[in-house]
């Protein structure tokens, strides 16, 4: 029986643990922290490809509908091709952790993986799966950890309490106007929300002084703050997905859309093709099926955000305008779930600019 060891016990990680074992793999699990703890994260699910089913543990509700902001607000809703849930992501991984237990998967937390422990896992085990995140272990045993500086956009968040009864069942995220990037408000309920911010260019900015500009401009000011947090959000993907014995998963791996930072969904899919690689003795084949399934969809997102993001504001109104006053749903547009790159190649949207830049 195969014997792999995975670092991380993340949604990369946690998912890979259940895969494996499922396939028959001797998973042993190391996290530097017990299960769910030191979660950084805005606690939106959402299976953009429509391949993860609605999650079992630590469901909040079933997203409605999206409100967009540039200048004014356009509320969307998200129809039957948008699969966003928003999730207690602690209580889904503690889920999770007790079903992959449950098929024998042996869980080490408070177990950090140093730079000489990862040697000793590599020697021991026949494979590691990196789950670690960002930069990831592997990274740092083979001294590129750098990579995901250059390749990452910046957060800033506050969970945040008082009334959030207006956003029921919805998101709401909003264009930045100095950066490339958007912030968002995303309730857990009527009482709680995480606010924060992601920035894609090099901004010498103090995210939280941003962020403080944001409060005030919602309207948030007198909310009480639980939680201030931030972090990196990788969306390039490093040359090679494996390293010696190590298969990098989820952030670890790159995978976070450049258009939204969202990465629970490909950290999760990464994580099971992971496991199936190594179970059908297919290694060498998990850089290009990670590709395979995710590369398109990123990509599109990252040609989709440059082009947003760089838009001048008056053309990006426009097209949200534009977009609203049809009666479709947000989902029908395509370029939240895999298709960014066919939905830049509208008639619509590539004669809507020039018209626009008229007005
Ligand atoms: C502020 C913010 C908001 C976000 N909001 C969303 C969102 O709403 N929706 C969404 O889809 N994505 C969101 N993301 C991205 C998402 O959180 C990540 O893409 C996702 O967590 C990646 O999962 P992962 O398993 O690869 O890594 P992680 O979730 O980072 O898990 C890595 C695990 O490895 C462990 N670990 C690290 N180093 C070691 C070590 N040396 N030894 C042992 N264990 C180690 C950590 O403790 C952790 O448990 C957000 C990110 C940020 C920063």
């Amino acid at each position: 029986m195969k014997r792999i060891a995975i670092i991380g016990g993340g949604p990369a990680g946690l998912t890979a643990a259940i895969e494996g074992a499922k396939l028959g793999l001797e998973v042993e699990l190391f996290d530097q922290y017990k299960i769910g703890d030191h979660i950084r994260c805005a606690e939106g699910f959402f299976d953009t490809l429509d391949l993860l089913g609605e999650p079992k543990d630590g469901l909040r509700f079933k997203v409605d509908a999206l409100d967009f902001k540039v200048k004014t607000t356009y509320s969307f809703p998200t129809g039957e091709d948008i699969k966003l849930w928003m999730i207690d992501r602690q209580e889904w991984q503690i889920g999770l952790a007790k079903e992959a237990r449950e098929l024998g998967v042996q869980i080490h937390e408070n177990s950090p993986i140093s730079k000489d422990k990862f040697k000793e896992l590599s020697a021991n085990y026949d494979y590691i799966i990196d789950s670690s995140g960002a930069p990831s272990v592997t990274s740092k045993a083979h001294g590129w950890q750098s990579f995901y500086k250059e390749t990452s956009g910046l957060t800033a968040q506050y969970t945040m309490l008082g009334d959030f009864t207006k956003y029921k069942d919805k998101i709401f995220a909003a264009i930045l106007d100095r950066h490339k990037g958007y912030y968002w408000v995303f309730p857990k309920g009527d009482r709680e929300a995480n606010v924060g911010l992601i920035i894609f260019d090099d901004t010498t900015d103090n995210l939280w002084n941003v962020l403080e500009e944001i409060i005030e401009r919602e309207k948030l000011t007198s909310y009480e703050r639980t939680r201030k947090l931030g972090g990196i959000c990788p969306v390039i993907m490093p040359e090679n997905l494996v390293h010696g014995n190590s298969l990098l998963t989820g952030d670890a791996a790159g995978l976070v859309s450049a258009l939204h930072g969202g990465g629970i969904d490909n950290a999760c899919i990464s994580g099971k093709i992971a496991a199936e690689c190594i179970a059908n003795n297919e290694v060498d084949q998990y850089d290009s099926k990670v590709r395979k399934v995710l590369a398109n969809k990123l990509n599109g997102e990252k040609h989709f955000a440059n082009v947003a993001y760089g838009m001048n504001q008056t053309i990006l109104e426009g097209i949200f305008k534009m977009l609203h006053r049809s009666d479709k749903s947000i989902g029908e547009y395509g370029f939240l779930t895999g298709q960014a790159e066919n939905f830049l190649k509208l008639k619509a949207i590539r004669s809507v600019i020039p018209v626009l830049l008229k007005k």
